[in-house]
């Protein structure tokens, strides 16, 4: 079988436009890689960054090329033809924070699966990062804290009087999206009506309306969705907006709000045949 040479490796990467020479990333670009990860390493979980940590050679993580910067023969091989994150190796896209440990091994990894694996962990990160800056500057309306508030305290027997059956759920999920599904809807038999109450209490008060509350749930819903189908990450990502937006300390409180806009019929299209 041919091997490709060293030396012909080399040329071939000085034609191959997405080859640069290495860059560091800057300060911030740095903050955004460990944020991304949420401070831990992708790939075994350990934390990137702690509070002892006061030197900058304490520090715990290193910050790695997905697709390698000068790929070894094997490398060049193996990864032909697959997908490439940024414009180049040395965009943002193709780097990843990663601990001291995994990123040696990671440098010398050489299957294509477990290129894949990093190239589909920067995916999420991404589209993590794309979703809040669709979604930072759509407006909530400020009485929605409220509804979280009165959330907060509210009492058993209030809302065990009331029993709601949800009718539409089932035409907006797949068989494979059980715990999604099943979520939602214990939240919607136990807190539908209470918060629908609440709505309608507040209705046409102090210049609050419900119609444009759900307007803007339904927006921010379209908006999401147009980055990604996955129910479970469009869910989280309106919690999160909703937490955001509030400065509601209640992850469980917001989750409330998102599956009664789910029973409304703001959040996900009904499946169609
Ligand atoms: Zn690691």
């Amino acid at each position: 079988m041919y091997r490709l040479s060293k030396e012909e490796l080399k040329n071939i990467i000085k034609l191959d436009p997405y080859h640069k020479d290495r860059q560091s990333p800057t300060d911030a670009e740095v903050r955004l890689f460990l944020r991304e990860v949420d401070y831990h390493c992708p790939l075994c979980g350990k934390e990137l960054q702690y509070r002892d940590q006061i030197k900058p050679e304490q520090k715990l993580f290193e910050i790695a090329h997905i697709y390698p910067n000068s790929p070894t023969v094997e490398q060049y091989v193996n990864f032909k033809g697959l997908r490439r994150l940024g414009k180049n190796c040395e965009s943002y896209e193709n780097k990843i924070a990663l601990c001291k440990e995994c990123h040696p091994t990671q440098d010398f990894h050489t299957t294509a699966q477990e290129y894949i694996q990093l190239v589909e962990i920067k995916e999420k990160c991404l589209l993590e990062s794309e979703l809040n800056a669709a979604t930072r500057d759509l407006y909530l309306e400020d009485q929605i804290e409220l509804i979280l508030t009165k959330l907060s305290c509210v009492q058993d027997e209030e809302l065990s009087e009331l029993s709601f059956e949800p009718k539409y759920l089932k035409n907006k999920f797949y068989i494979n999206e059980v715990s999604i599904k099943r979520k939602i809807k214990n939240y919607v038999v136990e807190y539908y009506p209470f918060i629908r109450d609440i709505l309608k209490e507040m209705d046409g008060k102090n210049g609050f309306h419900q119609n444009i509350l759900a307007e803007q749930i339904r927006s921010c819903f379209i908006k999401i969705n147009d980055k990604t189908q996955d129910k479970e990450i469009i869910f989280q990502h309106l919690v999160q907006w909703i937490k955001n937006k509030t400065l509601c300390s209640s992850n469980i409180a917001c989750e409330i709000i998102v599956s009664f806009f789910v029973q409304n019929c703001e959040v996900f299209y009904e499946i169609s045949e």
